[in-house]
């Protein structure tokens, strides 16, 4: 890719800026200046409203690359996936800070800044968003907690009855 090209889709790449449309509520990224989901496509120009990615999402699907492209060449072996955000969207990154070999489908991952390759002998170091695990240590909101373990605040019920 040419810098050129690197620095005019620089923004969505920091950012994860795509578009909203404003009709029917469909997030896309890259952003896009019409909605192929409105039936009526016109109906949508003038109303893609830009939207922030959370950069949160899951494993889709993902594929282990052994033979790296130019400039990839001190990473391999490593995980391409598929990443669907919380939002809809399905972006394409790498995975980082995880052995490829544990890597599985449903795995969530956030967005993370690193640097993606050095380009030749200029030294142009492209940065750009890869994809880290999120720890599973605590996968789903815990259960909730029972009102007798809860710290008491005021107005909480149970000041209301003792009162
Ligand atoms: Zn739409």
């Amino acid at each position: 890719m040419s810098v050129a090209r690197f620095w005019r889709e620089t923004p969505r790449r920091y950012n994860l800026g795509g578009s909203k449309c404003s009709v029917c509520g469909t997030i896309y990224f890259p952003p896009r200046a019409v909605c192929p989901q409105c039936t009526h496509h016109r109906q949508s120009i003038e109303k893609m409203l830009p939207f922030q990615l959370s950069g949160e999402g899951e494993v889709l699907s993902y594929t282990i690359v052994h033979e790296a492209a130019e400039g990839f060449e001190m990473q391999v072996p490593y995980a391409l996936a598929l990443v669907k955000t919380v939002e809809g969207p399905v972006l394409t990154g790498q995975v980082v800070d995880i052995d490829p070999a544990t890597l599985r489908i449903g795995q969530r991952v956030h967005a993370t800044f690193r640097k993606l390759r050095e380009e030749g002998k200029a030294g142009v170091i492209h940065y750009g968003y890869k994809f880290a695990p999120v720890e599973d240590a605590d996968p789903r909101p815990p259960p909730r907690t029972p009102a007798a373990t809860a710290p008491a605040t005021d107005g909480a019920p149970g000041d209301r009855a003792a009162a």
